[in-house]
């Protein structure tokens, strides 16, 4: 009863090798898709795996004991990885976000921080790297990660509340523990952070008020707060339009307890709507991926941890990238195939959620911790 019926096709065979355009010239300038959006931002999921068990990523009764998850010989390697972030970074990407899954869980990711911290763009700049994370391993882990190089960071935590939060991590993880992994965060120079809290109506919107409270009151500016609406990722979390919490009432709710300002940051393709504590204490952010899209700005790519290219959030289909890299390809062919690919961007799925033209969940089966969140 009750049970999930398992998706019989697999959708990370959802892929198609890209048609290689060697010896083509890049297009003059920087990279513009259908829309005129450039390739800015680049998503890395450098795992598949989990130790949660999040109800709206990877519920329990679908990611199991029997559930498949890729190889270590499917993953990009560490050198491949890097040497796609650097043909991104001459294609324009000029910010990295390692992902997943849970990015920590990847041995000795922080070589791989090392790595990508040594590339330089055209103008000789270094790349933004930030991480996702749940935070269940930073405080063994954030030290190297600084050291390696790494710039920012952000925590996903759901709740203050114990039993809520270990309800939706589904593995029992207790809230201390990420609360002590962001202040080691924090203590060895990965701040300001921000923290990530998916909001599902009637499961953890209770806690809005003491988890804003909490970062203000506790941390001020050096943690952002940041509010995301529940979304229709892949296909496997049962989303419902009733579970959303929509920003502009949370936001409402904020603002009952105490005055915030909107605050202009002029940064295109920020996913963020922000808002400061009138009296100085921080910010906090709104991501409202299903009431208000923002398509229009996206900048990002994604890379799927077997090295397939999504180039959107709700993408139905990848480009084999791997491939490419396996197949002996030259830099300079693979970042003529990416332009291309870029070239012909049309998605904007949030916009048009909803509409007859929008891709069903049946066939948006890519499920978020493989292409990154
Ligand atoms: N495991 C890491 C973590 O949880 O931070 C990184 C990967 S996770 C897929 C990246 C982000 O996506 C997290 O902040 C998570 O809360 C968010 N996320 C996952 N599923 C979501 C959903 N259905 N709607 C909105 N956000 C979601
Ligand atoms: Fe794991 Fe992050 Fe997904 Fe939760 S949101 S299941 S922590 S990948
Ligand atoms: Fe970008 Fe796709 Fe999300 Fe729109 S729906 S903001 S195009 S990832």
């Amino acid at each position: 009863m009750g049970e999930r019926v398992i998706p019989l096709t697999d959708w990370r065979r959802a892929v198609s090798a890209p048609t290689i355009r060697a010896g083509s010239a890049l297009p003059e300038g920087l990279l513009a898709d259908t829309l005129g959006r450039p390739l800015r931002d680049l998503r890395i999921s450098v795992t598949d795996r989990c130790n949660f068990r999040c109800s709206y990523c990877m519920p329990k009764e679908v990611f199991d004991t029997r559930y498949n998850f890729l190889p270590h010989a499917e993953l990009l390697s560490f050198e491949e990885i890097t040497r796609l972030a650097g043909l991104f970074g001459q294609l324009g990407a000029r910010k990295i976000r390692l992902t997943g899954g849970e990015p920590l869980l990847r041995k000795h990711l922080e070589n791989l921080v090392e790595m990508l911290a040594a590339l330089r763009t055209p103008d000789g700049q270094a790349l933004d790297l930030t991480l996702t994370t749940n935070g269940s391993l930073l405080t063994r882990k954030a030290a190297a990660l600084k050291t390696a190089g790494l710039n920012r960071l952000t925590v996903s935590l759901d709740a203050l509340d114990d039993a809520i939060f270990q309800r939706m991590n589904d593995v029992g993880f207790p809230v201390a523990d990420v609360l002590a992994g962001i202040d080691k965060a924090l203590e060895v120079g990965l701040g300001p952070i921000k923290v990530n809290m998916v909001v599902k109506r009637g499961v953890n919107d209770d806690q809005v008020l003491p988890m804003a409270r909490h970062f203000r009151d506790h941390y001020g500016a050096t943690v952002s707060l940041r509010f995301i609406e529940f979304m229709d990722v892949g296909a496997t979390n049962g989303w419902r339009l009733d579970d959303v919490l929509p920003s502009s009432e949370l936001l409402q709710r904020l603002q009952r307890e105490w005055p915030l300002l909107p605050v202009t940051s002029g940064v295109a393709g920020e996913t963020a709507e922000r808002w400061a504590y009138a009296d100085g204490r921080g910010e906090i952010g709104l991501i409202s991926s299903v009431t208000k899209a923002f398509c229009r700005d996206c900048n990002r790519a994604r890379l799927s941890t077997e090295g397939q290219l999504f180039l959107c959030l709700f993408g139905t289909h990848g480009h084999d990238l791997r491939a490419l890299l396996r197949g002996g390809v030259s830099d300079a062919d693979i970042m003529s195939t990416v332009a291309h690919i870029w070239a012909e961007r049309t998605d904007r799925y949030s916009e048009i959620r909803g509409s007859a033209s929008a891709p069903s969940s049946s066939e948006r089966r890519v499920e978020m911790h493989y292409i990154g969140g």
